[in-house]
């Protein structure tokens, strides 16, 4: 018989608002505890919260970049749970009516398009954060964290495979990027997944048994931890055992996932309507405005890159990996670089320069007017792209002109021919026995003396030239 999992996405986003959801304190990352905190959001009786209109701005563009129907009426519930790192005893989500339902995220997949409906989408503020000393055999409470806000998206049971998961979350966090309604930094948990998974006998409609794994954030945890769980359910399965309903926790740390402590569960969490806020009522015109505001999204703009400037699938990923990156490159081409030429030097030059010195496409001191001096340049042959190279990690340090930097390090291309045909016949006379092998047929060999004349010159030959001297020379005698 053959199995597969269903396997269902909750994602928690942190909106990129600078104050919380439901007050004025800012939301800030690793902050001195407790600097950033008011009575509204440690819960004080009394506290009354006001809705930031920004994180609904931000929320509304993220549904509807997913295709969401938007509620126009949605509303806020408490959902009361009782944990150290929730002040209030209760957290403000919506539930009954969330801001938006019935969405999609299409994602490239191993063998084709991936779809994955989302059921729905809502608001809600995040608890505050319990830090945990083992040595001191103590706990203490953040509450800058408590407040922010907030975006869930529940997705449908449509996922099949972690490595789907993965294609899936990649694309979403991409989209959420793109539009900027979060910066999705997994690392401070502005990006946090949990997944509920059953498996059942392929072309059965019915749904096993699920687990639920929580506390996930990072894209290879959850790929370890799905596997680990799939397989533990199958072999459950076919031993014709039963999987038991039960809540997870992963441990990056020992990869591996332990069950929660009964006490930590809580699936009774008595939701009522919020009765310190209004209902959330939206306008037609600013559901209008929201979607007018919307960029090109990735898989668009990977679209339109594959066709309009006829890219390999691999160049148009990279390329549009970010917004900063695309645009980087569309104004390499405005500037009349050819998409081609742009594509290489983009990817693979520059995104080595921005790696190393942990800068983004919009922070990277070579700005692409000057990339594109710079590319015109070695077009030209005044200077060689290994060279070029040395040339943007100047530039990067101290600025400048390309031609000023290639002029001051004597980094332009050695083209004069008595000076290329020296070092030719020096390398000619050094090497008797290769040359002979091209003599007797073996032309690869070529390239290995080509290389020796690079390496005479410094690197500063010009390897078109001293190619074609070197088979004029070896073709000669
Ligand atoms: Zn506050």
């Amino acid at each position: 018989m053959n199995w597969e999992a269903v396997i269902g996405v909750e994602v928690h986003l942190r909106l990129k608002t600078e104050h919380k959801l439901f007050c004025r304190d800012r939301a800030v990352f690793g902050a001195a505890p407790n600097t950033h905190i008011c009575p509204v959001c440690i819960g004080l009786p009394g506290a009354l919260p006001v809705l930031n209109a920004h994180a609904v701005e931000l929320a509304l563009q993220t549904a509807l970049a997913f295709g969401c129907r938007i509620n126009l009426d949605s509303t806020w519930a408490r959902k009361s749970y009782f944990y150290p790192d929730l002040p209030k005893g209760y957290q403000i989500t919506q539930f009954e009516k969330p801001i938006a339902t019935d969405g999609r995220v299409i994602f490239s997949s191993s063998e084709d398009k991936g779809l994955v409906g989302i059921r729905r989408v809502h608001i809600e503020e995040d608890a505050g954060k319990l830090l945990h000393d083992k040595a001191l055999g103590a706990s203490a409470i953040d509450f800058n964290r408590a407040g922010t806000a907030l975006v869930e998206i529940v997705t449908e049971p449509d996922l099949r495979t972690p490595e789907d998961v993965r294609s899936f979350l990649g694309e979403l966090k991409q989209t959420v990027e793109y539009i900027g309604a979060s910066d999705c930094n997994m690392e401070e948990g502005n990006l946090r997944v949990d997944a509920n998974v059953s498996v059942r006998p392929v072309g059965s409609l019915e749904l096993g048994n699920k687990t639920e794994i929580k506390n996930v954030n990072s894209f290879s945890g959850i790929e370890k931890a799905l596997s680990l769980e799939i397989r533990r359910q199958l072999s459950l399965m076919k031993e014709g055992g039963l999987v038991n309903q039960k809540t997870l926790l992963w441990d990056d740390h020992r990869s591996e996932l332990r069950e929660m402590r009964s006490k930590e569960e809580s699936n009774d969490y008595r939701y009522f309507p919020e009765p310190d806020l209004h209902p959330l009522v939206l306008s037609q015109g600013q559901v209008t405005a929201a979607l007018d505001s919307l960029p090109e999204l990735p898989r668009d703009r990977r679209y339109r890159f594959k066709k309009t400037y006829e890219l390999k699938d691999y160049d148009a990923d990279v390329l549009t990996q970010t917004a900063t990156t695309a645009d980087y490159f569309e104004d390499l081409v405005g500037i009349n670089v050819d998409p081609k030429v742009a594509a290489k030097w983009v990817t693979g030059p520059l995104q080595a320069l921005m790696n190393q010195h942990r800068e983004d496409a919009q922070s990277i001191p070579v700005r692409p007017e000057i990339m594109g001096e710079l590319i015109r340049l070695v077009e030209r042959g005044v200077v060689s792209e290994s060279a070029a190279k040395t040339v943007m990690v100047i530039l990067a340090e101290d600025g400048g002109s390309p031609s000023d930097i290639i002029e001051a390090r004597g980094l332009a291309q050695e083209r004069d021919l008595g000076q290329l045909t020296d070092w030719v016949t020096e390398v000619l006379a050094k090497y008797p026995e290769e040359v002979s092998r091209y003599r007797d047929g073996e032309l690869k060999i070529l390239g290995y003396l080509v290389g020796q004349v690079m390496n005479s010159s410094g690197g500063a030959a010009d390897p078109k030239i001293v190619r074609n001297l070197l088979i004029d020379y070896l073709n000669d005698s």
